[in-house]
């Protein structure tokens, strides 16, 4: 909520909030009252106000919105051109959050905001709450729940559990919890001691994916320091102090938040490591990681190999420059990933090589699959350029025990051999024996030529 009386400070405040962070939805106010009236209708995150406002005083507005139960937290943030001696005497008491100097300018604003914004960022949140007394529940849940916090509240550890497994057990990624807060002491035949040891040795959450806040009796050292043993992050005493079991929760939200925000991270950097940048398909690096299992036995289904290269590729880079060759590169790529099943796995092998594993594939399947790709770069034309590739095929048939490298090394000769032949062309290695395959000869291998295309001028 941005309040100003001027309508060109409240454009220019929410259009620097607007540019940093995109989804924030704002409300503009001329005025204290116009404040107060949206105030009790919507929920805040950040309240931002001039220090004179047309009707009233910005740090009674402050006051008021301290005073509301859904506010009492929000901060409020006071951006005025001159820095009131007022302001620092009153203000923290009337509940301002912060204070802005506007004559700092543009750009301190928003590193002013995010850094606000971050700091009081966190009560956002899903928790399971477990405690089996209805009027401890009732008055904990309102407390949580004016934060904006969202609660699953079981009286039971063996509810909770089930609760966990179940969201364990989804793909959605919006079921399940960011935080657990339980009682210590529970009916039923589990303690939360108990639900808190399942958490972390038999759902395997750490302290940062799934933070448990204990509540328990005061005075009591033992069973506190008992607790953390078993793995809680923290504990609060009942009575429950409001402000307290709050500022816990929000720094366990905290650590939750990072953990995920780590967690998606990983796993962007996965998804980098394993496309090449330039084609799109995969690296060399997935393939090595993930390639064995797709060419090992699979229900005796034989897997084939493809290994590709595009015919005189360096005259393209010697005639049209290297920029032009990567773009050959990248609509060749986009057509292999478009012309193969999901199953199969499409790979950078090198500069202008590709390999393609075709897990579940006879050798006739392959050899149609081969030459309708073949035909495909004949016609694709990337940048308006005529390209042609040769293809050499090997299959695990009848060797289900042949490796990855061993395959690849198989279908590398079948290549070589295609370009012997002419190129635009593709070539088949079928081996006499398990024995040429364990250690893959030149002169062993049989290679059946596909000769469709025209041999290529050099
Ligand atoms: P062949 O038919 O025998 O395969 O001939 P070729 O010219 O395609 O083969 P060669 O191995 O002599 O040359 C491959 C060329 O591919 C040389 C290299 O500079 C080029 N190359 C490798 N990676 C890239 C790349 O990422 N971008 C571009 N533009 N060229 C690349
Ligand atoms: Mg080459
Ligand atoms: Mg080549
Ligand atoms: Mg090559």
């Amino acid at each position: 909520m941005v309040v100003d009386g001027s309508e060109v400070s409240r454009t220019i405040i929410s259009r620097i909030i607007k540019a940093e962070m995109a989804n924030t939805h704002i409300v503009t106010c001329g005025s204290g009252e116009e404040a107060l009236a949206h105030l009790s209708l919507e929920r805040f995150d950040l309240i931002t106000t001039s220090l004179m406002l047309p009707d009233m005083d910005g740090l009674d507005l402050a006051r008021q919105a301290r005073q509301s139960d859904t506010h009492h937290y929000t901060p409020i943030v006071v951006v005025s051109g001159d820095a009131d001696s007022r302001l620092l005497r009153e203000g923290f008491d009337a509940g301002v959050t912060d204070y802005f100097d506007k004559s700092l300018g543009y750009q301190p604003f928003v590193e002013f905001i995010k850094t606000i914004t971050r700091r009081t960022a966190g009560l956002v949140g899903r928790v399971l709450y477990v405690e089996d007394s209805k009027t401890a529940a009732m008055i904990t849940r309102h407390i949580m729940e004016k934060q904006g916090l969202k609660i699953t509240h079981t009286t039971t550890a063996e509810d909770a559990l089930k609760l966990l497994e179940d969201a364990a057990q989804s793909t959605d990624p919006n079921d399940g919890f960011d935080i657990i807060v339980t009682d210590f002491y529970l009916k039923g035949n589990l303690t939360g001691g108990d639900l808190l040891h399942a958490v972390r040795t038999r759902l395997h959450y750490s302290h940062q994916e799934m933070p448990v806040l204990i509540v328990t009796v005061p005075d009591n050292a033992q069973k506190q320091a008992e607790v953390f043993h078993a793995g809680a992050n923290d504990f609060v005493t009942k009575p429950i102090i409001e402000e307290i079991l709050i500022a816990r929760i929000h720094s366990l939200l905290l650590i939750k938040q990072q953990f995920n925000a780590l967690k998606r991270q990983a796993e962007e950097m996965r998804l980098i490591a394993a496309t090449d940048s330039l084609t799109g398909v995969k690296s060399k690096r997935y393939l090595l990681d993930n390639g064995e299992k797709f060419v090992s036995d699979m229900d005796n289904h034989p897997a084939c190999a493809f290994l590709l290269d595009i015919d005189h590729f360096k005259m393209i880079n010697d005639e049209k420059g290297h920029i032009t060759g990567d773009h050959v590169l990248s609509e060749l790529g986009g057509l292999l990933n478009d012309s193969f099943s999901k199953d199969s796995i499409i790979v950078r092998f090198g500069g202008e090589e590709f390999a393609i594993i075709l897990p579940r594939t006879s050798i006739e399947t392959a050899k149609i699959k081969a030459e309708a790709i073949r035909r495909k770069v004949e016609r694709l034309m990337p940048v308006s350029l005529p390209i042609t590739i040769s293809l050499g095929i090997a299959s695990t048939l009848d060797h289900p025990d042949i490796d990855l490298n061993t395959l690849l090394q198989l279908a590398d000769k079948a290549l070589y051999a295609a370009k012997e032949g002419g190129r635009n062309r593709i070539c088949i290695h079928s081996a006499q024996s398990v024995e040429h395959l364990i250690l893959p000869d030149m002169d062993s291998g049989i290679f059946e030529f596909l000769n469709q295309g025209d041999p290529v001028p050099p």
